[in-house]
């Protein structure tokens, strides 16, 4: 509606980010050398005690126990947190801001496109300071703000963390929805890429490639429309001859094993998968993004639908049983397990960052491990994404993407993983807590 000063205001937020951010690092080439406490191996999957780290240009130089701080070292006592790889959520809509409720997307998608680079950038922000240093942002993004965006974050114009996107989701006719007013219809056109035969999926790949995409996201059934064999069989070949993953929101069972048989790299949310579905799955290497929230997320959003009493309770211990049996079944069948969020709600209590951690601690209450459920979001996503030769795990030669816990966040994993001490993104302080 304004956009000149929309414009002037996104420049002021920029700037003054950039000032805050330039005034709380050290200059990139002064040595950090980390005393930590407890150190989380994604490799090995395990805690270790009493661990060093030595950065420097932004890489991790050293690892072990007793390195000595090179001269003009800044040294971090982290003795009493837990030293992890920065977390990676596989699954997000930084451009996506919607309130819950029945025409939730098509109002978010409402807005101006100033107004959601605005949001994004604070969304950004608050999941680095979360812990978080790395996003696969699957669209809802309009028509490739998310290229925009991972261009600003990567130039350092603003703090947030280093992204991969999928520009406009390749969806049937329609869309992601089941029937949209005819008001909302824009949506589609807005926010998706329909395809439409075997030679407009291939198109449609080629045309996301030009942009400068880093995956291919497909959505292969809605309610009641599903993408073609031939079509998801064509965006596959298209995007792995050109060296791009491809993965697949896929909500039912019979459409996640459509989209595997046709060789898609990972299934989104899939939380119907048969057993048969997840060998399948195993057996072609495909991995699984479970979308879930933790028991207390549940309740927050199922009160915020309006459900309350005995029907919000049964609803969320229903929901949550079947999500944590697949990620049981998941994980018995060998099939790995990918932290994404999808957390894009404007839920009052709830910010972007701390209902994108969320999701990690879903896993956890759903059996797993506190190790296994970080793996989740360090070493499985990091192989998710190809990343793996630089990000995802602490060891010598890798980008310095870290994040600090307090206390031992192996012991005491849910009230550790909301609190986030220290930040550090290619070897920069991008975040240090306030001191209590
Ligand atoms: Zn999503």
């Amino acid at each position: 509606m304004f956009p000149a000063f929309t414009r002037l205001f996104i420049t002021t937020v920029l700037f003054s980010s950039l000032i805050l951010t330039a005034n709380a690092q050290p200059p990139a080439s002064k040595p950090i050398l980390i005393r930590a406490g407890k150190l989380y191996d994604s490799e090995k999957n395990s805690f270790l005690s009493k661990q060093e780290i030595l950065i420097q240009d932004g890489v991790i130089r050293q690892i072990g126990p007793r390195l000595s701080a090179p001269k003009g070292a800044i040294v971090l006592d982290l003795s009493r947190h837990t030293v992890a790889p920065g977390l990676i959520d596989a699954h997000t809509h930084l451009l996506l801001n919607q309130k819950q409720t029945r025409t939730g997307m098509e109002d978010a998608s409402k807005i101006p496109a100033e107004e959601r680079m605005r949001q994004a950038l604070a969304f950004a922000k608050a999941d680095l300071e979360a812990g978080i240093t790395t996003v696969r942002d699957v669209g809802n993004s309009g028509q490739f703000l998310d290229v925009q965006l991972r261009k600003l974050l990567a130039e350092g114009k603003a703090p947030g963390p280093t992204m991969y996107v999928s520009g406009p989701i390749l969806s049937p006719p329609g869309g992601q929805f089941g029937k949209l007013a005819p008001a909302d219809t824009f949506v589609i056109k807005q926010e998706y890429r329909v395809i439409r035969g075997a030679a407009d999926a291939r198109a449609a790949v080629l045309e996301h490639l030009k942009q400068g995409v880093n995956v291919i996201k497909v959505c292969m059934n809605t309610d009641n429309r599903v993408l073609a064999p031939e079509e998801i069989k064509a965006i596959v070949a298209t995007a792995h001859e050109n060296g791009i993953p491809v993965t697949a929101h896929a909500t039912y069972d019979e459409s996640a094993r459509d989209a595997v048989l046709a060789g898609v790299d990972g299934i989104e949310h899939g939380y119907a998968l048969s057993d048969s579905t997840l060998i399948l799955m195993a057996k072609r290497g495909a991995y699984v993004v479970p979308t879930d929230v933790s028991r207390e997320k549940a309740a927050i959003m199922v009160a915020g639908i309006g459900m309350k009493g005995k029907e919000a309770e049964d609803y969320i211990a229903t929901s949550l049983n079947t999500f944590h049996d697949r990620i049981r079944r998941a994980r018995e069948k060998g099939v790995m397990i990918v932290a994404g969020s999808d957390y894009y709600f404007d839920i009052k209590g709830v910010g972007r960052g701390e209902g994108s951690v969320d999701v990690v601690l879903s896993y956890f209450e759903a059996g797993l491990s506190a190790a296994d459920a970080l793996r989740t979001a360090t070493y499985h996503a990091a192989k998710a994404l190809g990343i793996l030769t630089h990000t995802g795990i602490l060891k010598k030669g890798m980008k310095a993407d870290l994040v600090a816990f307090d206390g031992d966040l192996e012991q005491t994993f849910p009230r550790s993983l909301t609190k986030v001490k220290t930040v550090i993104k290619g070897g920069k302080m991008v975040y240090q807590a306030a001191e209590k």
